[in-house]
């Protein structure tokens, strides 16, 4: 029977992974080991049926004998047994979720609803490294799968509204601190009928700019706010969440000898875990917006058209209505007043989910089906 390891399993993607496995009865037809780096010898997840105490994740020679290694467990921990296990002669299929692989040759980016071919030939070709996407990627992919399969997207311009998961679990806890502070400051107002929306402006806002507002993970206010940078700049002017969008894109759609520039602004905004992205594509013809739809509804089970329309848009189209689901949904479609060749798009997405965890389940699942 085939041996897995799963590390990171208790973390934020880790905990949507392992939730993810249960409801979908992941857990059958192979050895499952867990490991821990910091709780050796501890209890690991009720997966339905008994297993054995927590395993160091730092003990090569363990992992050396499994026949997979799933790890949600991050960038540091990839960086230093990944490398180990290999210089042991590891054969075995590495499973990731941090970004510290993805651009390296010999692995795969996965996001198998829109790159199944990709992996497939990898696989074929005794690829054995794996990696999830960045969150941001991969939800445009899933929206735009469609688009970018009919071969006529000449580039793409995405603006997005990312959210506090993104960042990290202490990150979304800060984000709902901020905003119970500034629901503290503005609370006797809000009793109050008489009073006016400029006052609350003014707490608000004296509340946000105080030394004691909560900012140590964001380093500064994002509720009643937004912070236009996510992650370390690079030379090109590019932050590094921005620089994915093209390298990755190209990558998981095995484009990059003729890559398709991707370019765009990533904001964090106080949504919770869906990412939202608003985009410009421009085509290389004039697309009847029928067929444009078509493209985009049908190219996988999880896109749900949201019409343009307002009800539609605010019942749908939002973190509120997507928050801990597989749905895609892509709305606000339509030509813009540019040319018939550029096409305005919407979209959220669960980054836990389709961002993060899911496409790590389903690479698992490809492999043991091998
Ligand atoms: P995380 O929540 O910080 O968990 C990572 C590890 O931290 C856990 O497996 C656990 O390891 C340890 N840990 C320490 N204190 C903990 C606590 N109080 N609760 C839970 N775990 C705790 O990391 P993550 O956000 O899941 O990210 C994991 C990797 O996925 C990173 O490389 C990240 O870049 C990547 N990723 C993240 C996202 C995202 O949205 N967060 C999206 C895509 C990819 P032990 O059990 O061994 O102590």
């Amino acid at each position: 029977m085939l041996k897995v390891a799963f590390i990171g399993w208790r973390g934020m993607v880790g905990s949507v992974l392992m939730g993810r496995m249960i409801e979908e009865g992941d857990f059958a037809g192979y050895e499952p080991l867990f490991f821990s780096t910091s709780n050796v010898g501890g209890k690991g997840p009720d997966v339905g049926f008994d297993i054995p105490p927590l395993q160091d994740a730092y003990d090569v020679k363990l992992l050396s004998s499994m026949d997979v290694i799933v790890s949600c467990q991050g960038g540091d921990y990839t960086k230093r047994v990944y490398p180990e296990l290999h210089n042991m002669g590891w054969q075995g299929y590495w499973i990731d979720s941090a970004s510290t692989l993805r651009m390296d040759p010999d692995s795969i980016i996965v996001l198998d609803p829109v790159n199944r071919h990709v992996i497939d030939a990898g696989l074929s070709s005794g690829i054995r490294t794996y990696v999830g996407g960045n969150c941001t990627v991969s939800l445009m992919l899933m929206a735009l799968a469609g688009l970018f399969a009919s071969g006529h997207v000449k580039w793409v311009s995405s603006m997005t509204y990312q959210a506090a998961s993104g960042a990290g679990a202490n990150n979304m806890k800060e984000l709902i601190s901020q905003m119970r502070v500034l629901g503290q400051v503005a609370a006797d107002l809000l009793d109050d009928p008489a009073s006016t929306a400029i006052a609350v402006d003014v707490a608000v806002t004296k509340a946000m700019r105080s030394e004691n507002f909560p900012t140590k993970y964001f380093s500064a206010p994002l509720a009643g706010s937004l912070i236009p940078w996510i992650d370390v700049p690079m030379d090109s002017g590019q932050t590094r969440e921005e620089w994915k969008g093209y390298v990755e894109t190209n990558k998981i759609l095995n484009t990059e000898k003729n890559p398709i520039p991707i370019d765009g602004i990533c904001v964090r905004i106080g949504a919770m875990r869906c990412h939202s992205q608003a985009i410009v594509v421009r085509l290389d013809k004039d697309i009847p917006i029928d067929e444009i739809y078509d493209m985009i509804g049908n190219a996988n089970e999880w896109v749900d058209i949201v019409p343009n329309e307002k009800e539609s848009t605010l019942k749908h189209l939002s973190p509120a209505a997507v928050s801990g689901t597989l749905k895609v949904p892509v709305g606000r479609l339509r030509k813009m007043l540019m040319g018939p060749e550029y096409v305005s798009v919407f979209t959220v997405g669960d980054q836990l989910l389709w961002g993060a965890a899911e496409p790590v389940r389903r690479m698992l699942k490809i492999i043991l089906a091998r």
